[in-house]
């Protein structure tokens, strides 16, 4: 009996242990779902801030392309950043790739001289 006792009860330790890992878990949830909130509502944001006569193409576009880059994008198609348009060009050329940007290899393009090159910047 004593033995059954001591499979069914857990050790104060072992608990204490488990109840720190769901916390630590449950934190972490809260903490991905408030950035998922969060980085929808500033894309939303961005988006009510492109013309309205180009927000359903713009907004189409947006869901072609990986998560990291519809910010870019959508600060270029609000008209206010070159360097967004640019870069937001760039990557699309790249296959959403923004370090195969750094290492294009078409200097006559007209946006080369321009094309956000990181750290990896040192040629010219
Ligand atoms: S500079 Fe290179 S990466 Fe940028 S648009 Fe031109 S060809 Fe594409």
């Amino acid at each position: 009996m004593a033995d059954l006792f001591s499979k069914t009860v857990e050790a104060p330790e072992a608990r204490k242990e488990r109840l720190k890992a769901l916390l630590v878990t449950a934190r972490a949830t809260k903490k991905a779902q408030t950035h998922s909130a969060n980085t929808e509502n500033r894309l939303n944001t961005a988006l009510s801030r492109v013309p309205a006569s180009r927000r359903a193409k713009v907004e189409a576009k947006c869901l072609l392309m990986p998560e990291s880059h519809r910010r870019t994008y959508l600060r270029a198609m609000t008209g206010k950043s070159v360097r967004a348009a640019i870069t937001a060009q760039c990557c699309e050329c790249m296959g959403w790739n923004r370090a195969e940007v750094a290492r294009c290899c078409s200097p006559a393009c007209s946006l080369y001289p321009y094309r956000p090159r990181g750290k990896e910047a040192s040629d010219e």
